[in-house]
């Protein structure tokens, strides 16, 4: 076919097409200068603990402030700081700016934070982490890593490798969007994970759709059997917030119990909620 048309076949760029490419080779490069730039920040959103009904911990959320854009979500610049491998520096930055930011919070507090699969496959994550719990002086035991699904991904011995090292130090590796993409349950065999963390998009169906429901709750009771617990994420209504309590996940996070915010409102949370009684 292809072969057919030969030489008649001319390639031809939409403009639009070429404005996407030149915008994302830009953002490329900005990506470049933008930690020396001090362009990058951390969010934090509370996570409580369903059991007790306290505040249990955060989780740090990446923001990058750009000069001319403005705030750039980290769905739309992670994806090309993992194909340019930028994802190292930048990744370790998160990780050393949420212990600091941590290690001056009471001593239960927990810190999670987002790996890509990109730390795993490219450098030395085990090291790196390891000089930060040195550094900071933080209990490795308070420091949670989420990774998803693509990082236990084909059995990549690399990968799990690195985590294995991880998991040595002392912290704690979160399955983070749990349901969502090429999910499949012999990744939970992959490798011993703490806990899961259930993906918004069945937490937000739930209370109108029961299929939603049975799936978090079969999500929730297998975790358990496996010795996992599990948070449920994107909790905005206090419907939704009375019926992951009663299927027993152990903890809770989104915008009805408190938004990512700087460090400083984050500790104004810690300070307020000596015993934060939340939902009904
Ligand atoms: P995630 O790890 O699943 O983080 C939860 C996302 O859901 C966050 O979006 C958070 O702001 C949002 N969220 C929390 N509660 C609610 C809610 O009640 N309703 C709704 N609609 N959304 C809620 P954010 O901060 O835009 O981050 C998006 C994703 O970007 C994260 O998803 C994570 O995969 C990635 N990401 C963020 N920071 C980092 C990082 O430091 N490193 C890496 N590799 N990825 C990161
Ligand atoms: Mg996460
Ligand atoms: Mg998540
Ligand atoms: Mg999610």
């Amino acid at each position: 076919e292809a072969k057919a048309k030969g030489r008649s076949t001319t390639c031809v760029f939409a403009p639009e097409m070429e404005a996407r490419l030149r915008d994302r080779l830009q953002i490329e490069s900005d990506l470049r200068v933008a930690l020396a730039e001090q362009q990058f920040a951390l969010a934090y959103q509370p996570i409580f603990n369903l059991e007790t009904d306290r505040l249990c911990g955060f989780e740090a959320l990446l923001r990058w402030r750009h000069p001319e854009r403005g705030l750039i979500s980290p769905a739309a610049f992670i994806p090309i700081a993992e194909e340019t491998r930028l994802i190292v520096e930048i990744g370790a930055w998160v990780l050393r700016q949420a212990c600091r930011d941590i290690a001056s919070l009471p001593g239960e507090l927990k810190i999670a934070a987002n790996l890509s699969p990109v730390q795993l496959a490219v450098g030395d994550i085990a090291t790196t982490l390891a000089d930060i719990v040195r550094e900071t002086g933080l209990d490795p035991s308070r420091i949670e890593l989420e990774i998803t699904e693509t990082a236990l991904f084909a059995d990549d011995q690399r990968n799990l490798d690195a985590l294995r090292r991880l998991k040595a130090l002392g912290v704690r590796i979160v399955l983070d969007d749990f349901g969502t993409g090429y999910s499949s349950l012999s990744h939970l065999r992959l490798f011993p994970l703490d806990k899961i963390k259930i993906d918004r998009s069945f937490v937000q169906d739930m209370v109108d759709r029961p299929d939603s429901a049975a799936i978090v709750e079969a999500v929730t009771s297998l975790a358990r059997r496996l010795g996992m617990t599990t948070t449920a994420e994107g909790i905005e209504t206090a419907e939704q917030l009375a019926v992951v309590r009663r299927i027993g996940c152990t903890e809770a996070q989104g915008y009805l119990l408190g938004r990512p915010e700087p460090i400083a409102a984050a500790l104004e949370t810690v300070r307020c909620s000596a015993r934060v009684e939340i939902g009904a």
